[in-house]
């Protein structure tokens, strides 16, 4: 069973240093227990912050142990009554090949259909980020018809499932993405209005005015990913009670320094800002899952996947994830 444990914390940029990869036996089953063959791991943002010392919303990362991490895969073998061999699952089984689970353990290991969406796509639109923007529009936004919402990081995981969520309530949707090439497959294939290349409006004043252009009646709805100028500039565009879900804020995930420009448009504009973690949640999981799992069902939910080829090409895959290398949901495929 080849691992990635955290070797050492980075200081500053995460590097590939910071990880080992290492090789061990998978342990005997005890009962209870549950041995998956992992498929696919997810690469998530999230995982950049546990890597660091501090606490945050959750515990770090302990060093010289296996990351922390989504999957999905089969139960090769069982010793639990609910689960039995050849069943795909998904669950946290982390930076490896294979994971020995207990089964009773919550949130730990699922059974999923895959008669209707692939196996990958419960690590994507049908899982996490997919109920982090259901999350964040339905609960935080909460739009009418014909308000027009904006998201960054748009071809992303979340941000993916974020633009078929909001289109399915009748939104103007606009997105902010990093490349002609994203910007295109936003509008042409993710259903977005417009998309706009923050790689050319790169300050304050150029995306300020690209947004007007785009959103020609103000905003009404913010899914924040980014930080910085951005969110800066949606701000200046925002409509009086406009909401703001604040979902991520990856340019200062290294630890780059986000300062607000102009603070006071949250008073002038009487706008909600609320940041939310989706695991504190679940409670909307299955009435989120259930609408992501019939958009991506009836393809009006098409999301894109950038797939790294084995557990040893996990830690640059991730590393590229923070730069904007992936498109679409990154994963690492292990079979
Ligand atoms: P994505 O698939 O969207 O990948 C990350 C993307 O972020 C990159 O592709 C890149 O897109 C963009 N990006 C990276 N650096 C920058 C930068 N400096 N400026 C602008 N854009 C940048 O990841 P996810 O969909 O998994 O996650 C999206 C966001 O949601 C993250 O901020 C993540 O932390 C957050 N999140 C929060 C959760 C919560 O519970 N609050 C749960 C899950 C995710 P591009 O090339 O377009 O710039």
């Amino acid at each position: 069973n080849q691992q990635i444990l955290l070797d050492n914390r980075p200081q500053g940029e995460a590097s590939a240093s910071n990880f080992k990869l290492v090789t061990t036996d998978t342990p005997a089953l005890q009962e209870g227990q549950v041995l998956v063959r992992h498929h696919y791991l997810s690469l998530d943002p999230y995982m950049r912050g546990r890597m660091n010392e501090s606490k945050s919303y959750a515990q770090p990362q302990p060093l010289g142990e296996v990351m922390i991490g989504g999957t999905v895969g089969e139960v090769v073998e069982s010793r639990h009554a609910k689960f039995a061999a050849g069943d795909k699952v998904v669950g946290m089984g982390g930076w490896q090949e294979y994971s020995v689970v207990d089964g009773d353990a919550p949130g730990m290991l699922r059974k999923v259909d895959t008669t209707h969406v692939p196996l990958s796509h419960y690590l994507g639109a049908v899982g996490m980020p997919g109920v982090t923007a259901w999350y964040g529009l339905v609960k935080i936004i909460n739009p009418k018809a014909g308000e027009t919402v904006v998201v960054s990081a748009a071809t992303g995981a979340v941000g993916s499932a974020f633009a078929a969520l909001a289109k399915a309530r009748g939104c103007r949707v606009v997105g902010i993405a990093g490349g002609p090439e994203k910007c295109k497959y936003a509008v042409e294939e993710l259903g977005f209005d417009e998309c706009i290349d923050y790689r050319v409006h790169n300050d304050l004043k150029t995306m300020a005015k690209a947004l007007k252009d785009a959103c020609p009646n103000g905003i009404d709805g913010y899914f924040e990913n980014v930080g910085g100028y951005i969110l800066d500039a949606v701000l200046l565009r925002t409509n009086a009670f406009a909401r703001i879900a604040l979902c991520g804020m990856i340019a200062g995930y290294d630890g780059q320094p986000l300062p607000m420009a102009n603070p006071a448009l949250i008073l002038v504009n009487r706008l909600k800002i609320e940041g939310f973690i989706v695991s504190e949640h679940m409670d909307v999981w299955p009435e989120a899952l259930k609408e992501l799992g019939t958009l991506v069902g009836t393809g009006k939910l098409r999301p894109r996947e950038s797939v790294a080829q084995g557990i040893a090409s996990a830690p640059e895959a991730f590393l590229g994830l923070l730069k904007g290398k992936n498109f679409g949901k990154q994963l690492v495929k292990l079979i």
